[in-house]
């Protein structure tokens, strides 16, 4: 049985790495997927094109989640294409690791983050109050990162912890003001295959994170995108401001 069969899931900044594999991964299920993006239209509609080539439903739409204003576009257009709004995942994030987000300065790092990660979701988040109120239930997943809990040394992490942290405790309150009608869960991905651990992560490095994960593997954005579908799907309906690890084990 498909488990996400008849509904629309709006995944945030899905034009790669964990958001394309969670699209891909929805779509498989049955959802007809709204594959969001900022920059990279290219991309986004490489996913789009999979997701209907496999005969499944998705459009591509365009909206900096940092912007309120594009937030309320997105959710506008994705009613006026699909009807309704089932699911949706905060998934978009700064890259402070890669290409010219490396270049910025820490306070510059930090802003994105603030900016993208954590305003962008809790305004996704309000926004969606009066959509799945009026839609009578509604489902939420928030991203988070298992380090934020635990720390890790270096500066990166501690801008990275904060935020993340941020929206973990974000997603509780939320959680426990709007059940039952709005389920919202957190789920924090450990180290994942992406362009970062490619093209970045010195092998040294790599193998000692490598040494620490009882699993003795880096995740796969796949491994990510089938806890989503758990959260999103009914199997995890009596689950709400919960925070699943997708670590391997580590901490
Ligand atoms: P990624 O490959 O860098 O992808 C980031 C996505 O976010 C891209 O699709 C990008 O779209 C989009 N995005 C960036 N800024 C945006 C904005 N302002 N508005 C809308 N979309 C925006 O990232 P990832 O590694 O898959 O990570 C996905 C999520 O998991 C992030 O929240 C990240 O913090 C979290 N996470 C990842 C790891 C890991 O190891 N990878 C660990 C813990 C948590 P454009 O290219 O179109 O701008």
């Amino acid at each position: 049985m498909l488990q996400l069969e008849q509904k629309t899931a709006v995944i945030t900044g899905a034009s790669s790495g964990i958001g394309r594999s969670m699209a891909l991964a929805f779509a498989r299920e049955g959802a007809r997927v709204v594959v969001n993006y900022n920059n990279s239209v290219a991309r986004a509609e490489t996913v789009v094109s999979e997701i209907r080539s496999n005969g499944g439903h998705a459009v591509a739409i365009q909206a900096n989640v940092g912007h309120p204003d594009q937030v309320e576009n997105l959710i506008r257009t994705t009613q006026a294409e699909f009807g309704k709004i089932d699911i949706w995942v905060n998934n978009a994030g700064a890259d402070i690791l890669t290409g010219s987000g490396a270049k910025l300065s820490d306070e510059e790092k930090l802003h994105q983050l603030i900016e993208i990660d954590l305003k962008g979701t809790i305004a996704c988040c309000w926004a969606l109050v009066p959509v799945m109120q009026g839609q009578g239930r509604g489902v939420i997943i928030n991203m988070s990162w298992d380090l934020a809990i635990h720390g890790f040394h270096g500066r990166n992490p501690q801008m990275f912890a904060a935020v993340k942290a941020g929206v973990l405790g974000f997603s509780r309150s939320f959680a426990s003001t709007y059940g039952p009608v709005i389920r919202v869960n957190i789920l924090a991905p450990g180290w994942i295959h992406t362009s970062f651990t490619e093209e970045m992560m010195d092998r040294k490095y790599y193998e000692a994170r490598i040494s620490e994960i009882p699993l003795g593997r880096f995740g796969t954005p796949e491994d990510v995108a089938e806890a989503a579908v758990f959260l999103a799907s009914d199997a995890s309906s009596y689950m709400t401001g919960e925070m699943i690890k997708i670590n391997g084990g580590l901490s």
